[in-house]
């Protein structure tokens, strides 16, 4: 393959490249004409240091980083003879996220995306944003970051994605709120007796989406919603009461925008987030993907029903800390963060993780606004102690 440098290529670097959403982002590159249609200025990973390789050999990235910093010998050696540039640890990140592209697919999984994507927003790239961190705990910082840049900001998570195709931006004034649909998640018909008892393993059973044991366990308590909640507010500029959320079992409609003369527009398609990267990457313009199509005939139904905020009080947290405004949202995700992590563990019960979050929450009340990235992670890493010490304390 020649992966000899053209400048009329379209220069897209991926962030967790592999991850779920960075390795459909390769798939979907793959079909829009073939990899060697674009240049990938960087690529980044973790762990899997060899998949990292191998993704960039394949598609001729100029530069490959690995988040641990341990990683860096065997990243060299694993690129040795490519030409490919190689980096390590958090500021290699950053280093990535600064080098010239028209568009950064931002699928780093949680607060580890923020700087990296942040800086790439400053170079005035287009940011495809799967990572729920930069909105939810550095909402203001990011979006404004984003402006002075002058890049786009394309949601990727696939609600963001549905409202995105059909929020028609020349009727703004019409749009009176937003619906993301939610699966309910495997305790959607549980009673609160039922919902004492249940396991990380169930927990992670996710009926529709394959997806990291975090976000299906965050699906299944619903304080995925949440944060997806809080990600609508900054992307679409909506006021908490305009952003509404509805139970519909077979994931089907992605969600949908409502408008003053009573239309609801949605957008449906099988679940494959390979639709919605899709769309980030190509938007005006539509792709063709090998995604499965609907048979509408054989759905046969769609079904929608109230959340039960008393069984998933994670929706009501959004909205209080919507009202708050502030490092609410860096400080409900990073008290998440904790009581996720201890109910995989087994050090806290499924209902109560949402206590702890709230209790931090209010404790956490009277904090200033964030001026820098830093006061993001302040926030973030005394919500997480103080969550852990809560626990600590109620065991
Ligand atoms: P994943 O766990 O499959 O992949 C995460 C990627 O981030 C990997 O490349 C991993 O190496 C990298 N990574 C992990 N920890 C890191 C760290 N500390 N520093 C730097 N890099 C690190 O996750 P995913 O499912 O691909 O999701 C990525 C993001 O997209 C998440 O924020 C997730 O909530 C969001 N998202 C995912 C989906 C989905 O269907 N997978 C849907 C909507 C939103
Ligand atoms: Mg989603």
């Amino acid at each position: 393959m020649n992966h000899s440098f053209h400048p009329d290529r379209r220069r897209i670097s991926i962030f967790g490249s592999t991850g779920s959403i960075g390795k459909s982002t390769l798939d979907v590159l793959a079909h829009l004409g073939g990899i060697n249609a674009f240049e990938v200025p960087a690529i980044t990973g973790m762990g899997n240091v060899d998949l990292l390789a191998a993704q960039a050999r394949t598609c001729g990235a100029r530069f490959a980083v690995t988040a641990n910093p341990d990683r860096y010998g065997d990243l060299k050696h694993a690129l040795s003879g490519s030409g490919i540039e190689v980096g390590a640890g958090p500021q290699a990140l950053v280093e990535a996220g600064s080098r010239p592209a028209d568009l950064i697919m931002a699928g780093i999984v949680g607060i580890a995306g923020l700087a990296p994507t942040l800086a790439a927003a400053r170079t005035g790239a287009d940011i495809a944003l799967a990572n729920k961190e930069c909105l939810v705990s550095a909402g203001d910082l990011f979006t404004a970051a984003i402006a002075a840049g002058g890049g786009k900001l394309l949601p990727v998570d696939s609600e963001h994605n549905a409202i995105f195709q059909v929020l028609e931006t020349d009727q703004r004034h019409a749009v009176e709120r937003i619906i993301l649909t939610a699966s309910g998640g495997p305790f959607r018909t549980f009673t609160r007796a039922q919902m004492e008892d249940v396991t990380p393993q169930t927990a992670a059973a996710h009926p529709n989406w394959s997806m990291g044991v975090k976000i299906s366990i965050d699906s299944a308590s619903m304080f995925n919603k949440a944060l997806e909640m809080i990600e609508a507010r900054h992307l679409f500029d909506m006021q908490p009461h305009e952003i509404e959320v509805i139970i519909h079992p077979q994931s089907v409609i992605h969600s949908m925008v409502g408008y003053s003369d009573g239309s609801i527009l949605a957008q449906l398609g099988a679940p494959d987030m390979r639709t919605a990267i899709g769309y980030a990457i190509t938007h005006p313009r539509r792709a063709n993907l090998p995604v499965r199509r609907l048979d509408l005939a054989a759905l046969a139904r769609l079904d929608f029903m109230a959340p039960d905020e008393t069984l998933f009080p994670a929706l009501r947290l959004a909205r209080v800390a919507m009202q708050r405004g502030g490092l609410q949202g860096a400080v409900l995700n990073g008290a998440k963060e904790a009581v996720l992590e201890a109910f995989i563990a087994g050090r806290i019960r499924f209902l109560a993780m949402a206590d702890v979050v709230e209790s931090v929450m209010d404790a956490m009340a009277g904090l200033a606004p964030a001026y820098a990235i830093e006061d993001v992670f302040a926030a973030d890493r005394e919500a997480r102690r103080r969550a852990t010490e809560l626990m600590d304390g109620t065991r």
